[in-house]
Formats: structure tokens, sequence, C-alpha cells
């Protein structure tokens, strides 16, 4: 397919593809299915090789949120029935992180409700960070703990965080039909800020929350334009008791030429695989990681995921290997000291969109598996061992 060979070959070359080849992605029949999977595989291998990072979340402050976002099941007025708990304690929060790191993970991410961090919370979080790094060497630490004023994401660098975390989530012309509390805009200038600070940026989406194949495509290339190292993609987890807990849109298929298409428009950034993995990949998570080259070891912040054993399992088991905490994640000219810049990156339109695949994508009818959705009741905020 013309299709492919031009995204494959742009690929290969850190070539922004158009966004008509972008949309073809997603409008692939199942049909093409494995050839577009095999297209952007060698496009991860080419970058990432067959190595799968894994990250460890510690969810920090569970629930009771002050914020609206309509797909969390943290967000004010949220009627689902998960761990609610305020701050860890720096021991508590290097316990849970422990046992992700022992499981095989190289990165904890450090996550926390709420809209953003007060600097007495910074400080909370400085001493965990110092903690976990005192008893791990090597570890990376992402902190995820919602919009950053001036000047803490420049403390939180001090204090030894790698990264910072904060998703776009969805195109900013629907931005505010998810959540009204906080804008597009806002999320912008705090992934900007972590940039500036030094943090490695990771910033993400959420799909299946109703959007169209042009909203993705939005903010998968505005994504592009901040230029973070990591782009989880998440797929909704429909939350009883959240207002989407109706959107069942997703099939395997469809999560699996989304991760298609993050993969050729930024072909060599860590794209992982985040919440909503076993939910809607389903058996169909192994040729997710041709696309992918992370993902989470074990449980969410709110839900549970499948046992850490079959996630190891299930890389081996497909001819990938786990990443070391000696290996460096990017390749060279991303990794610290190398240009990782948006121009590096390139920019080039390219050519249009050449034959494209023709056929809009059959999509089977999405279920509503509400029986793969289980809230977390074992790790941070329990008595009971993580998953790991
Ligand atoms: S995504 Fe973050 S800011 Fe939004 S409701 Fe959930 S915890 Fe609060």
């Amino acid at each position: 397919m013309d299709l492919l060979n031009t995204l494959v070959d742009k690929g290969l070359r850190r070539e922004l593809p158009t966004r008509d080849e972008a949309l073809a992605v997603l409008a692939t029949s199942d049909d093409e299915l494995l050839d577009v999977v095999a297209a952007a595989g060698k496009v991860r291998r080419q970058w990432f090789g067959r190595r799968v990072k894994l990250n460890y979340l510690v969810n920090l402050k569970s629930g009771l949120c002050p914020e609206d976002c309509s797909y969390c099941s943290q967000r004010l007025g949220s009627k689902a029935e998960i761990l609610k708990y305020t701050w860890l304690k720096p021991d508590q929060a290097s316990e849970a992180a422990a046992a992700g790191l022992a499981g095989g993970a190289k990165r904890v991410c450090l996550v926390a409700s709420g809209r953003g961090p007060t600097d007495r919370d910074v400080d909370r979080v400085s001493d965990t960070i110092k903690a976990i790094k005192d008893q791990n060497e090597g570890v990376e630490v992402c902190a995820c703990l919602g919009l950053l004023s001036d000047g803490q994401a420049e403390r939180l660098r001090a204090a030894g965080a790698d990264a910072y975390n904060h998703n776009l989530n969805t195109s900013e012309g629907t931005y505010g039909d998810i959540t009204t509390t906080h804008t597009y805009a806002d999320r912008v200038d705090t992934v900007q800020k972590a940039h500036a600070a030094g943090l490695s940026a990771c910033s993400g989406l959420i799909a299946g929350m109703g959007e169209s194949d042009e909203d993705l495509v939005d903010v998968v290339y505005a994504l592009r334009a901040l230029d973070p190292d990591s782009i989880p993609v998440n797929f909704l987890i429909p939350f009883e008791g959240t207002p989407l807990a109706k959107e069942w849109n997703l099939t395997p298929q469809r999560c699996l030429r989304i991760l298609a298409m993050v993969r050729f428009v930024c072909p060599d950034v860590e794209v992982r695989i985040a919440g909503g993995r076993e939910v809607h990949l389903r058996t169909m998570q192994p040729l997710a990681l041709h696309l992918a080259n992370s993902i989470f070891l074990g449980d969410y912040l709110t839900s549970e995921g499948q046992a850490g054993r079959a996630d190891l399992d299930m890389i081996a088991d497909a001819g990938f290997e786990v990443e070391g905490t000696g290996e460096v994640t990017l390749p060279e000219h991303r990794a610290p000291g190398g240009c990782g810049s948006q121009g590096a990156c390139g920019s080039s339109a390219g050519s249009s969109a050449g034959s494209s695949a023709g056929s809009s994508a059959s999509e089977a009818i999405p279920e509503a598996r509400t029986d793969l959705v289980a809230v977390r009741r074992r790790g941070a905020g329990t008595d009971l061992a993580p998953n790991a």
C-alpha cells in the first residue's frame, strides 16, 4: 500500500506525515490492519528496537479532586467507588515504588489528584522523590501533580525529578466539552513549564471519549509540536459514576490504529500504552507492543491492571525484552545532550495522502466490557500488597 510505504519512509527519517496520511491510518479497514501494524512496527524497531520500558504508577493522593474532568473517577462529584486517601508519606510511597521496581519497572510515576500542587505539596513530593532515589539507584522519577505554578517545575527538578507528566488529553477544539474548570491552554502552559525547567516532558491523550478522527489527529499533532519525550496513550475506562460511563467507543482494532497513527506522527518518541490497555486491547495487547515501546506495569491509579507477571510473560512471549535500568530509552538524538528540538524532528509537510487505504474502517460495534473494569483495592492506600 503506497500510504504505508510513505509512512514508513517518513517515520525512518523522522519526517512529519501529512494530516491526510494520519487520518488515512485511522480509516484503514480490518483487512489492512496487520499491514498497518507491520509498517508502524518497522518505525518502532528503528528507534526503540524490541525494548519495552516498564513504568510504575504510585497514586500519592487519590480522589476528592475539585476539578471536573469528565473522564476521571477522581473528579468533583464522582460516584465511582474508588479508594480515597490523602498524601502518602515518603516511606509509604517509596515502599509502593519498590514493589514496581522489583517487578522490572525503571520509571516510577508519582501522581496526585488535584488542580495543582501547593508549594507545601511540592515539598512533600520532593521528600518522596529523595526517599525513592536514595533507595533505588538509577531509578527515573516522573511527577504528575497537575497544573504547575511558576518555579514549581524548577523545584521538582532540583529535588531530583527526571520528568513531569501532564496530558493534553484531547484536541483544543473539544477540550471545553470534557472539562470546564481549567483550559487546554493551562495544560499546554504546564507542559512548557516542565520543558523549560529541564524536566523530560511527558504528555499524552485519552482516546474513546466520543472524539472524531480529526480530533485525535489534532491532539497528536499538538503533542508533536510540544515535543514531549513520552506520549502516554490512554483508552478511556468508562467508570460507572462518571459522566462518560456510557462511552464504550473502542474496539481492539481501533486502539491499534490509534497507536499506529501516534507512532507515525511521533516516530522517535516513547509511545506508552497507558490506562485501558487490558479493557480495550484485551487479547490484542501483544500486537500493540509492535507499536508502543512502553507500558505501565501492574495497576493504574484507580483501577486494577492485569497481574505484573502476566505483563512480563506477554512481553517475553511476543519476542520483546524489558528495558534495563542501564539502557537509554530514547534514541541518541533525543537523549539528554542530544538535539531533541522540534526542528530536529523535522516538520516537512511532505506530500499529500497518495493512494490511501481508500476504505473506511469496518469497525465492529464496541462492547461495553464493564466486567473488565475493576476498581483498585490493593497497593498504595490499602493494607494489601501492590500488583507488580
Ligand atoms: S484528571 Fe486530575 S485534575 Fe482532572 S479530575 Fe482527575 S485528578 Fe482532578
